[in-house]
């Protein structure tokens, strides 16, 4: 859940929203709801085709979004725990009697660990984990796809009837409008998702032709005059979206080794799944 700041704008780059259909997960929203770090985001939405005025959609349950970015809600349930950024842990070797000795990838020492839990995206995981992962252990099969996205912002204001539009058979198969969300307030900016096939085929390919090919469908998508915008930025996300027909059923626990790894890869790729797959780890870990 990512968010990045470039003044006057800010993108919501990676998770757009997230749903909740699971009471418990519903229960741990509502005290965030209350404060005002979670809030629905409300409005229109379509379908987008180039050349065609924008279609109706509906959506059938509340969108949350986290206030005044998407990664405040990570922010806020960190509050009062130490946590160290901007750091890359090295795969793990051998647990000594006294426990995991954790190095980070330059061989900086980041100390002496009794248990380690991982939620990184899977093939992330199984860098970290491999020497004592079983063979058959379900996070080592798990599949992501990528999704690019395009953040753009305009000094020249644009009302869109839509706060978000959804395209098909495009390179492009989301856009958002941010300002329309909740407790931003920000001249006009949007973010473009492509969609995973074209993600895929387009990750490793030179960034600045990417970016124009995605420009030139956003703008048969919206009529907008993207040589308008005054900030253009791209990100690839490598571990976008999990292959639901490769994800595991359960988090991975080996408590004798002191080891334990979840993520939105244990059910599917969605915020909810990921928050249920942390409880179900921290359920069987206190068990
Ligand atoms: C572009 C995009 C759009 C999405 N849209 C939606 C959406 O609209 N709705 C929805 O519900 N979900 C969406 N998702 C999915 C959602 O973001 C994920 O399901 C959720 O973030 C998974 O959480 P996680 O904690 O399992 O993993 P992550 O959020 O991937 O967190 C894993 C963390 O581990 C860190 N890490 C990895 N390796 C190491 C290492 N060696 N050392 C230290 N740290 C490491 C990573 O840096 C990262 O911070 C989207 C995801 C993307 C990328």
């Amino acid at each position: 859940m990512s968010a990045r700041r470039q003044p006057p704008w800010a993108f919501d780059h990676g998770t757009q929203f997230f749903t909740a259909r699971n009471r418990a997960f519903r229960e741990f929203l509502a005290p965030l709801q209350a404060a005002g770090i979670v809030r629905e985001w409300e409005g229109p939405v379509v379908y987008l085709e180039p050349g065609e005025r924008p279609r109706k959609r509906l959506w059938f349950e509340p969108h949350y979004v986290a206030c005044p970015g998407m990664n405040t809600l990570c922010k806020h349930m960190g509050e009062g725990l130490e946590i160290h950024t901007g750091i890359e842990v090295a795969p793990l070797t051998q647990r000594s009697p006294a426990g995991w000795q954790l190095m980070d990838t330059s061989g900086g020492d980041l100390g002496l660990f009794d248990a380690v839990v991982c939620t990184a995206p899977s093939p992330q995981a199984v860098r970290l984990l491999d020497e004592h992962l079983p063979a058959d252990a379900q996070l080592r099969t798990v599949r992501y796809r990528a999704c690019v996205a395009l953040m753009a912002g305009f000094d020249t204001p644009w009302q869109p009837t839509w706060i978000a539009g959804k395209a098909r058979d495009n390179p492009v198969e989301w856009i958002a409008a941010q300002s329309t969300r909740p407790g931003r307030n920000m001249p006009a900016a949007l973010v473009a998702h492509a969609s995973a096939d074209w993600s895929d085929a387009s990750l490793e390919r030179p960034p600045a032709e990417v970016q124009q090919e995605m420009l030139a469908a956003v703008a048969a998508l919206t009529g907008l005059q993207m040589d308008r915008a005054t900030h253009l930025a791209l990100h690839r996300w490598r571990y976008a979206l999990v292959d639901a027909d490769t994800a595991a059923e359960e988090p991975w626990v080996d408590l004798n080794a002191g080891l334990a790894a979840a993520g939105d890869w244990c059910s599917a790729s969605r915020v909810e799944d990921a928050w249920l797959s942390g409880q179900r780890l921290a359920e069987s870990l206190l068990a």
